[in-house]
C-alpha cells in the first residue's frame, strides 16, 4: 500500500526502483500496488502515471503494462478515518486475487507529519492483517526534527507496529559503496587489524553537492545542513566506520554495534560545540544567486548550507582519533567519499639530511562513494630515479561505467530488503535517538549565537573555518581544490 502515490518521489523513484525489481524477478505474480492520495482518478488513469513515470526506464511497453497492471488505485485522505474502509476492501479482495498470503508492506511517501497518523489509523481500522502475514511500515525521512519529536513520532509508531516491523528510509544505505564500507572493513585482514587509534590518525567524511537549494528552498530554510545531512547520512557512514566487527552479518547484529558505536560518541557541551563544529551559507557569484536571494528563502535567513566538524569517541578503539565530516551546498564538486588517514611510520629511515627525499607521507585509504564506485590505497614506494626517493602512489580500483550503471539504485535495494524483511540498511530507533542527542547540542549552541553570512563562495569547499577546524589539530582535509 503506497500512501503518496501521485507524489514526486513515488514517480521518480518508487516506481522505477519497483519496476527493476520486477524486471529481476524478484517480484512477479505475487504482488499488487494499491496506489493512494486525494487524487479522484480510477486504477486507468492511475496505471497512466506510473507507465508515464517509467517512459525513461525501459522500452520494452509490454512488459511495463504487464508491470502495472499489478497497480490499482483508491483516492483516500488520510486524515479522514471513514476512508480506511474502502482500503481495508481492497487490500482483502487483492490478497485473495494475488494469493499474497497477508503479507502487507504500507510506504509511507508523504510528508512527515502525517507519518503518525496513518500509522495510527492502519493500526484503528484494522487494515493490519492477522492471518499470520507480515505487516511492515517503510517511513521517508525526517524522522523529527529533534530529539523529542523524533521521539513522540516513535512513541506514535509503535504504538501500531513493533520496531522490526518499522522501515526507517535512509537512501544513503542504499548506496553500493556505503554497503561495500563492511566488506572492505570485515573482510580484509590488513585493513581490519589496523581499524583503531593506534594505526588511524583521522577519518574523513565528505558529501558535497554543486547545486543550491533549488525547488526545495522551503524545506531546506526550516532544516538546514545539520538536520538535512548530518543527523541522518553522516551519523550513519559514522557509525558504520566507526562500529565493532558484528558477532554474524546480519540486521540485529549489526544495528547493535552501530548503536553502541553512537552512544560512546561525546555529546558536546556548549565550549566543545563552539569550537568542534563550523557552519557556512553560501553567498552569490557571478550568476550565482546567494543563498538568501534564492526564492523562497527569507533574506535574513540564518540556515547553514554548510557544516564542518569534528566528532570523538569515548572508547577503547577511537579515543584520540578525530572523525572529521563535511557536507554543503554549491561546493566545487558533487561527490561522496570517505578518507582514512592512517599514522606515518614512527620513524623515516628514508629522510636522510641533504639527500633531497621528501618525507613519508600518510597511507590514506580513500572510499569513493558518488559518482566514481571504488576505492584507492595510497603507499610509498620508491621512485624509479637514480638514488634512493620515496614518493607516494596510488593503488586503485573505480568500478567501470558500465558496472556502475548497473549497480541497483538505493531505492532498488532498499525496496527489495523490506520485501525480505532485512532491517540492515535501515536507521534503527535507538541509533537515530543517539544520533539526534548528538545534533541537538550543535543546534542549541547555533541557535543563540549569531553566525556571519554569507561565508563562503560557490564553487569552494565551505568557508576558512572549515580548513582552520583541522590546521588547529595540525591536519588538512585530504580532498581539496587545487589553488
Ligand atoms: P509530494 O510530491 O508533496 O507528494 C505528497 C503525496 O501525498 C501526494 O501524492 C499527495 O497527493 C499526497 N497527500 C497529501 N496530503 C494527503 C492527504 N491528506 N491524504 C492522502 N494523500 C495526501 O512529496 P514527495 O516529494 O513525494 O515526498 C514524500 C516523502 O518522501 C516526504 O516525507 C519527503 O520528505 C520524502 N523524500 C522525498 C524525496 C524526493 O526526492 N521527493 C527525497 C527524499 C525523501 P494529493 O495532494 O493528491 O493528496
Amino acid at each position: 500500500m503506497l500512501f503518496g502515490a501521485t507524489g514526486d518521489l513515488a514517480t521518480r523513484k518508487l516506481y522505477p526502483a519497483m519496476l527493476k525489481l520486477y524486471e529481476k524477478g524478484n517480484i512477479r505474480e505475487h504482488f499488487a500496488v494499491i496506489g493512494t492520495s486525494r487524487h479522484k482518478i480510477d486504477d486507468e488513469k492511475y496505471r497512466e502515471i506510473v507507465e508515464k513515470s517509467l517512459a525513461k526506464e525501459s522500452s520494452n511497453k509490454k512488459m511495463v503494462s504487464e508491470f502495472a497492471s499489478h497497480f490499482y488505485f483508491v483516492t483516500h485522505d488520510v486524515t479522514n478515518v471513514s476512508h480506511y474502509a474502502n482500503l481495508k476492501a481492497k487490500s482483502e479482495e487483492l490478497d485473495k486475487k494475488y494469493s499474497l498470503g497477508g503479507n502487507r508492506v504500507f510506504y509511507i511517501s508523504m510528508a512527515p507529519n502525517f507519518f503518525g497518523i496513518v500509522a495510527k489509523n492502519l493500526k484503528t481500522q484494522h487494515l493490519l492483517s492477522d492471518n499470520g502475514g507480515f505487516n511492515r511500515l517503510v517511513i521517508e525521512k525526517p524522522f523529527g526534527r529533534d530529539f523529542d519529536s523524533a521521539k513522540q513520532l516513535n512513541d506514535e509508531l509503535s504504538a501500531a507496529f513493533e520496531e522490526n516491523q518499522i522501515f526507517r528510509i535512509d537512501h544513503y544505505l542504499g548506496k553500493e559503496m556505503i554497503q561495500n564500507i563492511e566488506a572492505i572493513r570485515f573482510g580484509n585482514t590488513i585493513f581490519e587489524a589496523l581499524w583503531n587509534n593506534r594505526y588511524i590518525d583521522n577519518i574523513q567524511v565528505t558529501l558535497a553537492e554543486n547545486l543550491g537549494v533549488e525547488e526545495r528552498a522551503g524545506y531546506y530554510d526550516n532544516s538546514g545542513a545539520l538536520r538535512d545531512m548530518v543527523q541522518n547520512h553522516i551519523m550513519q557512514i559514522v557509525s558504520l566506520l566507526a562500529m565493532e566487527q558484528p558477532v554474524a552479518f546480519k540486521d540485529t547484529d549489526i544495528r547493535q554495534e552501530k548503536v553502541k558505536a553512537l552512544r560512546s560518541l561525546r555529546v558536546y557541551n556548549v565550549a566543545e560545540a563552539s569550537t568542534n563544529f563550523v557552519r557556512g551559507q553560501y553567498g552569490g557569484v557571478g550568476n550565482s544567486k546567494e543563498y538568501r536571494q534564492e526564492d523562497g528563502v527569507p533574506k535574513d535567513s540564518n540556515t547553514e548550507t554548510f557544516v564542518a566538524g569534528k566528532l570523538l569517541f569515548d572508547n577503547y578503539r577511537w579515543s584520540g582519533t578525530p572523525f572529521y565530516i563535511r557536507t554543503g551546498k554549491k561546493l566545487a564538486d558533487k561527490f561522496t567519499r570517505v578518507d582514512v588517514v592512517f599514522k606515518k611510520p614512527l620513524v623515516d629511515i628514508f629522510s636522510f639530511p641533504q639527500s633531497g627525499s621528501t618525507p613519508l607521507n600518510a597511507n590514506v585509504l580513500t572510499i569513493f562513494i558518488e559518482p566514481n564506485q571504488g576505492f584507492s590505497l595510497m603507499v610509498n614506494a620508491k621512485n624509479s630515479e637514480q638514488g634512493f626517493h620515496t614518493e607516494p602512489v596510488n593503488l586503485q580500483f573505480l568500478e567501470d561505467s558500465k558496472r556502475t550503471k548497473e549497480t541497483p539504485q538505493p531505492y532498488e535495494r532498499l525496496i527489495h530488503d523490506v520485501l525480505k524483511g532485512d532491517g540492515t540498511n535501515f536507521a534503527s530507533w535507538p541509533e537515530v535517538a543517539s544520533a539526534w542527542k548528538f545534533v541537538d547540542q550543535i543546534r542549541r549552541v547555533w541557535d543563540i549565537q549569531q553566525p556571519m553570512f554569507p561565508n563562503y563562495i560557490p564553487g569552494s569547499m565551505g568557508p576558512v573555518s572549515a580548513d582552520e577546524l583541522l590546521a588547529r589539530d595540525h591536519r588538512e582535509w585530504v580532498y581539496k581544490l587545487n589553488k
